[in-house]
């Protein structure tokens, strides 16, 4: 079942070790699929270049394995949560990217100090509370802070945990963590170099109005 979405899941996967937002077999996509409802996760474990489009596990949103025959991603609950209170998004990509996680990891949020930023956001990439990983509290922290800035950031670092990206597709959800990573290495590296300039709120929400209604070939930025 759901063919067509097993390749796009699994093609999107493949993604991340070429991003370089992940190392060996940690990080991944889940997609749902808006007709039936149903989620395709990737499997637990599985090498990336091993993945094919057979191997994906698909799941319904209360976590109940519909079909494949490997074990879920020990992450699908905090993708299947995420998506169950989010109607209006069909992917959840999460990385433990380095220079975003490196942020996680002292609780803070990127501020816009950067074009780059303004365009794609518009507001700082919000770190999240610490939450227990395995079950459903990454999910809900995630969710409380994409509700709370009305996801105008598609992604939200977790406190010493890593990254979460969400979009109305995969390909949204993958630029939103390609995205937010390449801010946060530049970041990083000013950083080094001093005390990075924030550029002022309401020029920053300029540069996103803009970038989200002239940039690509539809409105929304690249992000949906
Ligand atoms: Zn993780």
């Amino acid at each position: 079942m759901l063919e067509e979405l097993k390749k796009q899941a699994c093609w999107a996967n493949k993604q991340l070790p070429r991003a370089e937002l992940v190392a060996w077999t940690s990080g991944n996509v889940s997609v749902r699929d808006p007709k039936t409802g149903l989620v395709v996760v990737k499997p637990s474990g599985v090498l990336f270049d091993d993945l094919r489009p057979a191997d994906m596990v698909v799941m319904d949103l209360d976590g109940r394995q519909v079909e494949g025959a490997l074990k879920p991603s020990v992450d699908a609950a905090t993708a299947l949560y995420i998506l169950k209170h989010m109607p209006e998004i069909n992917s959840v990509v999460h990385t433990h990217s380095r220079y975003a996680t490196a942020f996680a990891a002292l609780g803070k949020s990127i501020p816009v100090c950067l074009t780059e930023h303004g365009d794609a956001f518009g507001i700082q990439i919000p770190c999240g509370r610490y939450a227990k990983i395995g079950g459903i509290e990454v999910g809900r922290e995630a969710v409380r802070v994409l509700r709370k800035i009305k996801l105008q950031c598609p992604g939200v670092l977790i406190r010493n945990h890593g990254v979460f990206t969400v979009g109305a597709s995969a390909l949204g959800a993958l630029k939103a963590a390609v995205v937010i990573e390449d801010i946060a290495r530049t970041v990083h590296l000013a950083m080094t170099l001093g005390k990075p300039i924030p550029i002022p709120p309401k020029e920053a929400r300029r540069l996103w109005t803009v970038y989200h209604t002239k940039y690509g070939q539809k409105p929304g930025g690249g992000f949906k």
